[in-house]
């Protein structure tokens, strides 16, 4: 399946939420204990309590930068000393940063439940960092360095000054995310639309569901017969389709939900 990635305007969706937190994950704990399949579609929000910008958190800048000025084939063409200074001064601010209890929380559910997938937007590595190893990474690997040669793949292991240069053959090396009008990751998406397909529960956490084709995934999964929960303190594209939305941050709607489930399993 071959999908570029693109963005959508927002769906104007906005619903009253009623604040029932406890209920709500009471409610989610009991559909994921049903399960035998789950998948966890994440997006930057997910990271945000780690102190990751989200994508468009100030007026359409991404920290600081037009997404069409750094994120696209054409902008590394034009100009590859700009789009490096921008995800160098990226990978510069992950140094510092750390997991935070979603991404814990979603770590040791993989080790709970007997199919657990994650399928993320994501290219900061936070997921792993916290264990999770069933991973699918749609948008790629901030930390990779890939060739525009010949394709060779390396990882960052610091933070260079300059632009880096593929140590197979001296050809300047690219970063290895997915830009706006580029095809996912071979083999990835396929996979991705294998675990929404498959899956009983899926949880959309973080994500504003603008981004295509990731943001496809929950509505398939829908159409599948899943039940669907939102994590998300905004409405989103997502939210009218879906089966539970929980307008709360992830970073204290997984702890929450992690200890009704301890609860339930004990009783
Ligand atoms: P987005 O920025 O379009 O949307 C973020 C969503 O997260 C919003 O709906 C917001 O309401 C929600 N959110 C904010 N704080 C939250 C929290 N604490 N808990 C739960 N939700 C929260 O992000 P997107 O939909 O992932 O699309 C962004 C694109 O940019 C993706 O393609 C991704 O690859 C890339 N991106 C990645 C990172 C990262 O790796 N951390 C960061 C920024 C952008
Ligand atoms: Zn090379």
């Amino acid at each position: 399946m071959l999908v570029p990635m693109q963005s959508v305007k927002e769906c104007c969706y906005n619903a009253a939420m009623n604040d029932n937190f406890p209920q709500m994950c009471e409610r989610l704990a009991n559909e994921l204990r049903k399960a035998s399949r789950i998948l966890c579609l994440t997006g930057a929000g997910v990271s945000a309590e780690s102190g990751v910008p989200t994508f468009r958190d100030a007026e359409g800048l991404w920290e600081g930068a037009r997404p069409e000025e750094v994120a696209t084939p054409e902008a590394f063409e034009r100009d590859p000393d700009h789009v490096w200074r921008f995800y160098l001064a990226r990978r510069q601010n992950l140094v510092a940063v750390r997991p935070n209890p979603a991404h814990e929380v979603i770590g040791r559910f993989e080790q709970i439940f007997p199919e657990f997938d994650v399928v993320t937007q994501n290219v900061d590595g936070l997921h792993q960092q916290a264990g999770s190893e069933r991973i699918q990474c749609l948008h790629g690997d901030i930390w990779i360095d890939r060739c525009t040669e010949c394709g060779h793949e390396e990882r960052a292991t610091s933070v260079a000054e300059a632009r880096p240069m593929c140590p197979k053959c001296g050809e300047p090396s690219r970063p290895g995310v997915v830009w706006f009008g580029e095809m996912l990751p071979p083999g990835v998406f396929e996979r991705a639309v294998e675990l929404a397909s498959l899956a009983e529960v899926v949880l959309v956490v973080g994500t504003s569901s603008q981004v295509y084709p990731a943001a496809s995934l929950a509505d398939f999964a829908k159409r599948n017969g899943a039940f669907v929960a939102e994590i998300n303190p905004n409405a989103t594209a997502f939210s009218a389709s879906a089966d539970l939305v929980i307008p709360r941050e992830a970073g204290k709607m997984f702890p929450e939900l992690e200890s009704r489930l301890a609860k339930i399993v004990q009783k």
